[in-house]
């Protein structure tokens, strides 16, 4: 059907400025809106995301597409965790330790949070960056991140460079999924893990019908009344739902060279993660 956008008649150019515009438009409200919409859930799903990447002190990751920052949030703060506990243990092993020693370990430990451990946020908007660097300053997050302006389509990495890849709700708004995909496998370093998280396909008809309503007739109006900006929301209704389910989404993912594809639907198949490794 045709849609509101267009998508059907429009170059893949054209696509990608009207993404832009978007994501310009609502990069002040993002935030706000993604809490409205999804009820707060997103959070739950994010979390879930950063618990099944599991990353140990050290680890490099890419999140691309990541917006204002809350993947990046999530990982440093699971990353600090890890730490903490470690340095626990480590001080309970050693309970002979000197206080010398032990101030010596919490020193090491303020300095360094996050061990080696980094993440990059990329993502194509300037204004979303914006919003998430604003972000950042204010929660305290600075060790260990930075942020770059890039095009998931041609990533500005050099090869085998990361451990993790991972792209949240971001890659149905890309316009060529095929060349970011490739591009992920590019920049992973071998034994490398790509995670996406993205809405998909309901398979319960009832719910199905329930979650059509809420989206057509109630995102937009929350678009509207929240951030003055109704088309923006039908936009991200419609990309939603032009997105390929979930066997289609692990198949693409197959065919750019990940090994051990697998996926995990959360709220019946609202959203679902797409794991696969670089061999
Ligand atoms: N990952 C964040 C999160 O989960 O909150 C942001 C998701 S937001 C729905 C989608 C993001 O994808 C926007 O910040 C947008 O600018 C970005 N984006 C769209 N097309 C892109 C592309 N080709 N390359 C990189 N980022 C892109």
């Amino acid at each position: 059907p045709q849609t509101h956008f267009g998508f059907q008649n429009v170059s893949e150019e054209e696509r990608r400025e009207k993404i832009y515009q978007v994501f310009e438009n609502v990069a002040e409200k993002y935030d706000v809106m993604n809490d409205s919409m999804t009820l707060g859930i997103h959070r739950v799903w994010k979390d879930i995301l950063v618990h099944k990447m599991n990353p140990s002190p050290g680890t490099l990751l890419v999140d691309v597409a990541g917006g204002t920052g809350d993947i990046a949030f999530r990982f440093i703060n699971y990353v600090r965790s890890v730490r903490e506990r470690q340095l626990q243990q480590k001080l309970k092993r050693h309970q002979n330790l000197s206080w010398q020693e032990i101030s010596k370990s919490y020193e090491e430990e303020k300095v360094k949070p996050l061990g080696d451990s980094q993440v990059v946020v990329c993502d194509i908007n300037k204004e979303m960056l914006k919003v998430g660097k604003q972000r950042a300053q204010h929660l305290g997050y600075s060790e260990g991140l930075s942020w770059v302006l890039g095009n998931a389509e041609e990533l500005p990495f050099d090869d085998d460079k990361f451990d993790v890849y991972t792209i949240a709700f971001g890659i149905r708004n890309v316009t060529r999924i095929d060349l970011a995909l490739q591009e992920a496998y590019r920049v992973l370093k071998p034994g490398g893990r790509f995670l996406c998280l993205e809405f998909s396909q309901v398979s319960n008809p009832l719910l199905s019908r329930l979650y059509d309503l809420y989206s057509f007739q109630v995102i937009p109006v929350l678009g509207e009344i929240i951030a003055g900006d109704w088309k923006s929301y039908q936009y991200l209704v419609e990309s939603i739902r032009r997105f390929p389910p979930q066997e289609e989404l692990k198949e693409m993912i197959e065919d750019a060279g990940f090994f051990k594809v697998d996926y995990q639907n959360l709220s019946s198949g609202i959203v679902a993660i797409h794991s696969g490794f670089k061999l």
